[in-house]
């Protein structure tokens, strides 16, 4: 599974953004290129996508084409692609271990598997969290850039944990597309 950064809206129950709409802007600023072929809302990276995209090692090695069919496959090539929850918002995270943190506290919240498990069929759940009381819903959890919640998610594709960043005017360009607040997390 390829590692990816996702951009999501930072409240859950936001209505995904008209794919036309968050297409034009993206290939607008160069984020994007020509639709993937074989796949619906998948894109090649455009010329400007490492100005909106920040590597942070010294010299990346960021692949931009595929470089054979089964790698094509897999998806472990940079590129963008958008994924929308239309049943309803769904929770996503990275293989490691989570560690979600209390957001008035700092405190670990232990309890979140229940809370995750219980979120599909019932967003107000809350645990308390032991540290300062505080009654938290899983999306309200500082899950630290490891998870995210949401009904549309706007993918770029094989990049590892905290390899690389959005940049600040790549949020706020989302953000205007889609009329919400927008958030990242590696998966
Ligand atoms: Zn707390």
């Amino acid at each position: 599974m390829a590692r990816k950064l996702i951009l999501h809206a930072g409240d859950p129950a936001h209505r995904p953004p008209d794919v036309h709409a968050l297409a034009a802007t993206l290939a607008d600023i160069g984020l994007i290129a020509t639709p993937l072929p074989g796949l619906l809302a998948a894109w090649y990276a455009g010329d400007a996508f490492l100005s909106h995209v920040i590597f942070l090692g010294c010299s990346p090695q960021v692949e931009f084409e595929p470089g054979d069919p089964q790698q094509a496959e897999a998806g472990h090539f940079c590129h963008v692609r958008y994924q929308r929850q239309d049943a309803g918002p769904v929770f996503r995270s990275s293989a490691g271990r989570l560690q979600p943190r209390c957001p008035g506290c700092r405190g670990r919240l232990e309890q979140w598997q229940e809370l995750v498990r219980d979120w599909p069929s019932d967003h107000e759940a809350t645990v308390p969290c032991a540290g300062c009381g505080r009654t938290l819903q899983a999306p309200e959890l500082d899950w630290r850039q490891c998870a995210g919640f949401g009904r549309w998610f706007l993918e770029i594709w094989n990049i590892h944990p905290h390899e690389a960043v959005p940049t600040e005017a790549l949020i706020t360009r989302l953000e205007q597309v889609a009329g919400t607040p927008v958030r990242y997390f590696y998966e």
